[in-house]
């Protein structure tokens, strides 16, 4: 379906590779994908060429076993998203409805032809309140390909820009080239009020109405050109392949069984909805009616077919969405709700960054809380919840990883105050590693006394020094120690062989001039024992002073 109403003007790109092909081929080349190619109806080489080949799609096989029940999806759902019970139980009917008919159509190839009215689904509703994620989440649970597409970024014609079309072929690669997965997938465009023109706010909008027809052919039944005329290579290698083997694989696309979902928040639609409420003959509605203000989403469930086309949308097109449903705000509380109880909440991929560098991340309630209500104020649902993260964890990021903390507790504080929190964090951090290098000081002259039979301990300003060392060279305290004192297991020896001395401390002098010390030492103990006549005492085993 390349069919578009306007079309394009000056040099046809495609036309002109067709020309240098059928040269460089030496013949005609039907490309079949010019404008008009490829629509309904027209012939598919491909299904016979599949015929001998074609291995089951894994798609094809979990749709005809497909047996869920709207219960089972809505349970499912709840694991995920947060609220939206309407939309969830609505969703759920739909998708399964659909299936079932798709599964009737792979088991009796006559359902087909059956008149059949695809349940394609409108969600309304403020951004980041999950219309994607319940859908994407319907679509893991069936394992059916699914592809997001904005209707702002398409354009009518084929040739600026995504058409309509692309997203169909999005929804192959999405499959990883299986046609045939494809085509039993999900496709959702998001903005789709963006294409209404304003019938009540002026003209109608042109393009919007053309974007709008495309829409609605994919969403009734269509080929779409697995190739669009804009890709060179893909035609390219379609025709090579012709080449080579007289056939090509499957050159089109169905789109009878995708369902469609759109979505958007349609701003200005509760106007039109209370407008029609007033004035309608049932007026004594406009006093129990749900309020603009206060309940939006109360109001938009009343969205009948009459406010779409006010909206500005084409009869036809709001017709192919008989299934709408409006879904709620989410508040403080229920952002918090998603953190806590949502198996997709951002905090497990948040506590799997910190996890990457070996750190213990503990998100205390109250900080969960607090991240919720921050979140609220963005107004953008619960992606107001990613962004309050970044801004408070971006600089924690940036700074743990290279220390040597391994838990860090967030709290209500830290979210209110990331920067002040983390300079403390870092500062205490710092004490944190002195002391441990303090210790493994302390280790390394336990280790020493054990290996060599002799006591020596570190006098308080020697351990210090030591540590300052350690910190200043960033090395660690036992790597430091060895260097250091690598001669005192000889020199202590030596002492203790000469005076019978066995426990020593190491004053500040042993780190910065460890060999002058030791020798001083071991000089000290020889005129020791020169001046004390045989047999000389050995000094008390308590003293850890060495000899004078
Ligand atoms: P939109 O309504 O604009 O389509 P999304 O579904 O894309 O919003 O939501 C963005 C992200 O926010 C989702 O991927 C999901 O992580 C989270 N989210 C949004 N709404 C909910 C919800 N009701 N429950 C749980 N998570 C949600």
């Amino acid at each position: 379906m390349t069919e578009s109403p306007h079309e394009p003007t000056g040099p046809n790109p495609f036309e002109e590779l067709q020309r240098h092909l059928e040269k460089m081929l030496g013949g005609s080349v039907n490309m079949a994908f010019g404008p008009g190619a490829g629509l309904a109806g027209a012939p598919d080489e491909t299904e016979e060429a599949g015929e001998e080949e074609a291995p089951a799609s894994t798609v094809a096989d979990r749709i005809r076993d497909f047996r869920f029940k709207p219960r089972e999806i809505r349970d499912y759902l709840d694991r995920f998203v947060i609220r939206q019970d309407e939309a969830k139980k609505v969703l759920a009917v739909a998708v399964c409805d659909h299936f079932n008919h798709v599964r009737t159509c792979l088991e009796t190839p006559d359902a087909v032809t059956r008149e059949y009215t695809k349940p394609n689904l409108c969600l309304l509703g403020p951004t980041g309140v999950g219309k994607t994620y319940l859908m994407r989440c319907i679509a893991r649970l069936i394992g059916v390909p699914f592809v997001k597409a904005d209707a702002t970024k398409f354009s009518e014609t084929g040739y600026v820009g995504y058409d309509a079309d692309d997203m169909v072929r999005d929804l192959v690669k999405a499959a990883d080239g299986d046609v045939e997965a494809a085509e039993y997938g999900i496709i959702y465009v998001d903005e789709i009020d963006k294409i209404a023109g304003q019938a009540g706010h002026g003209t109608r909008d042109v393009s919007g109405r053309g974007v709008q027809i495309n829409l609605l052919k994919l969403m009734e039944e269509t080929e779409v050109n697995l190739h669009s005329q804009t890709d060179m290579i893909g035609q390219m290698q379609y025709m090579m392949e012709m080449q080579r083997g007289g056939r090509a694989g499957r050159r089109t696309i169905n789109t009878r069984h995708i369902l469609f979902i759109v979505s958007g928040a349609f701003e200005g639609m509760t106007d039109i909805i209370q407008r029609r409420i007033q004035t309608s003959p049932i007026g004594f509605k406009a006093e129990t009616g749900p309020d603009a203000e206060t309940d939006p989403t109360g109001l938009l469930r009343l969205a009948a077919t009459p406010d779409f086309i006010q909206y500005g949308f084409e009869p036809e097109f709001i017709g192919r969405l008989p299934v709408r449903v409006a879904c709620e705000r989410l508040s403080a509380g229920d952002l918090e709700r998603i953190l806590l109880e949502s198996e997709g909440s951002v905090l497990h991929q948040v506590r799997a960054d910190f996890e990457g560098y070996g750190i213990n991340l503990e998100v205390k309630p109250e900080a969960v809380r607090a991240v919720a209500e921050a979140a609220a104020q963005e107004k953008t649902g619960a992606r107001g919840l990613v962004t309050v993260l970044e801004r408070v964890l971006r600089d924690y990021k940036f700074e743990l990883p290279s220390t040597p903390l391994t838990r860090m507790e967030l709290s209500a504080e830290c979210v209110a105050e990331p920067e002040r929190c983390l300079r403390e964090l870092l500062e205490a951090g710092q004490d944190a590693t002195r002391r441990q290098l303090a210790e493994e000081v302390d280790a390394f002259a336990e280790e020493f006394s054990a290996r060599h039979g002799l006591e020596i301990r570190f006098a308080p300003a020697a351990r210090e020094a030591l540590v300052h060392q350690c910190v200043e060279t960033n090395r660690t305290a036992r790597a430091l120690c060895e260097q250091r004192f690598k001669d005192y297991e000889y020199g202590l020896k030596l002492i203790a062989r000469i005076s019978g001395q066995k426990r020593f401390e190491l004053p500040r002098e042993a780190v910065d001039q460890p060999d002058i010390l030791l020798s001083g030492w071991v000089l000290d103990a020889y005129r020791a024992a020169d001046a004390t006549p045989p047999p000389a005492a050995a000094p008390p085993e308590d003293d850890p002073t060495p000899p004078a």
